[in-house]
């Protein structure tokens, strides 16, 4: 089984009272979850769907079994379901949704492995051997122009679109998710983030911040301080995943 170690960090920024960022870390799965709608409904949908992905994760420790990949989707359909039905109970909840990045130990055809996916413009990174990317691809109508070629990616956040979803957990009776399975190798490191963290830090200093040779909470911790010192305009989440030698 893959062997992971990981820290987390999450703070509302410095000018929203509330934080709608919800996040899990631990038995294998890891998810942040960034809420949205009005009159706190925001953090109704997040904590919808990160208490599934915790219930997952204590049945998956109780049981003792590998989770499968199938897990993984079917947990994602419960949490677009109970957001569903919470946004029919209230008319101040119609609308509400989540994004959801995430990371999850699986076994895979009997190899362990990792399964990303992801709805929304959360994002999953990954430092491999020294060279960095982001793995998640935006849902948002302006990574939709930066695909068309219209802005470019550094022009993306500062753009009116910038945070307008083209998918999320909640919105529509299916979660249409984006997955990717992973080969771990020891040494990689994942970070997890809501978006109070991209708009805030440019790659280079996420990159940065994340090859410090310093243990994944301490460098969860430096990455928020790091946002709330860039103006923090939003709620800021990171969990940081490392790969330990097997
Ligand atoms: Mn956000």
């Amino acid at each position: 089984m893959i062997a992971v170690r990981w820290g987390s960090a999450t703070h509302p920024g410095m000018v929203r009272h509330a934080n709608e960022d919800r996040f899990h870390a631990g038995s294998g799965i890891f998810v942040v979850a960034d809420g949205m709608g009005g009159h706190a409904a925001g953090e109704v949908a997040s904590q919808l769907a990160v208490d599934e992905f915790a219930r997952l994760a204590s049945a998956t420790t109780n049981g003792g079994a590998a989770l499968h990949p199938g897990a993984i989707r079917h947990a994602l359909a419960r949490a677009n379901d109970a957001i569903v039905a919470a946004a029919n109970e209230s008319e101040a909840r119609r609308g509400m949704g989540t994004t959801l990045v995430g990371l999850a130990v699986v076994e895979d055809v009997g190899r362990g492995r990792l399964l990303a996916f992801n709805l929304g413009d959360s994002r999953l990174y990954r430092v491999q051997a020294g060279s960095f990317e982001q793995l998640s691809v935006d849902h948002s109508q302006a990574q939709e122009l930066v695909e068309a070629g219209v802005i470019t990616a550094a022009e993306r956040h500062a753009h009116p679109l910038s945070n307008v979803l083209t998918r999320a957990l909640g919105h529509g009776p299916y979660p249409r998710a984006d997955y990717w399975l992973i080969d771990p190798h020891p040494g990689d490191r994942f970070l997890l983030c809501s978006d109070g963290l991209s708009v805030e830090l440019t790659d280079g200093q996420i990159h940065l911040a994340l090859i410090a040779p310093a243990d994944p909470d301490r460098v969860a911790a430096d990455l928020v301080q790091l946002a709330v010192e860039a103006g923090g305009r939003d709620n800021i989440t990171v969990v940081v995943v490392d790969v330990l030698p097997g």
